[in-house]
């Protein structure tokens, strides 16, 4: 198995199935070595460690799979790399982790312990899709809205301002119509523009 080539790993459609056809990561190569796990930097964090995240992936069974797209691991995932750099079949843990938090969001999966990093993966890419970049204060302030989490490091402002690492008026790049449109075709909301 290890020297086979990913076309020529069965797709079928078990999670396994569906995240080498649309990633192409092999999960069935993993031959459990758990070189990924003993490097990973959250592991301890995690409810299972990426080995194990595999491991359930290739038994090809619906109860381990739901396990996998409710586990906190898949939303724990720095995206690091640490994993590929250590693991022999150089399986790509975080593009497969990425999908798998597209899958879970999708199907209302999002593990409860996990709401706070879905709050700020959606301040994010609303901050870019509005501006074009990345605003600092706009991403702040819609996390704190969306967390209610409003008084938490309320303490850290002041520093951070005088330092000039918060700007409270957001630079804007001028395809801002464009960024919607990408927005549009990638996520399947309409840009205002389409309305
Ligand atoms: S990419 Fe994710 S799974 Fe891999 S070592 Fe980093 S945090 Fe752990
Ligand atoms: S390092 Fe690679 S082969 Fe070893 S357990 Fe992790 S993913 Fe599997």
């Amino acid at each position: 198995m290890s020297s086979a080539s990913n076309h020529e790993i069965h797709v079928d459609n078990s999670l396994s199935g569906l995240i080498l056809k649309h990633t192409e990561v092999p999960v069935q190569k993993c031959y459990q070595c758990g070189k990924c796990s003993a490097g990973c930097p959250v592991v301890s964090e995690m409810d299972y460690p990426p080995s194990l995240i595999l491991r359930m992936l290739q038994t090809g069974l619906p109860e381990m799979e739901e396990k996998v797209l409710r586990s906190y691991s898949i939303w724990l995932c720095l995206s690091c790399e640490q994993c590929i750099s250590r693991c022999p079949m150089e399986i790509d843990i975080p593009k497969m982790m990425d999908y798998l938090r597209q899958v879970s969001y999708k199907k209302k999966m999002v593990n409860p312990r996990a709401k706070n990093i879905v709050r700020f993966h959606k301040a994010f890419l609303d901050s870019i899709r509005t501006t074009g970049r990345l605003s600092e204060f706009g991403l702040t302030v819609d996390y704190k809205l969306r967390s209610l989490k409003m008084m938490q490091d309320l303490t850290l402002v002041p520093s951070m301002i005088s330092r000039g690492k918060l700007g409270f008026i957001p630079e804007m790049i001028k395809g801002t119509k464009e960024m919607a449109k990408i927005f549009a075709k990638t996520t399947g909301l309409k840009s205002e523009e389409e309305k």
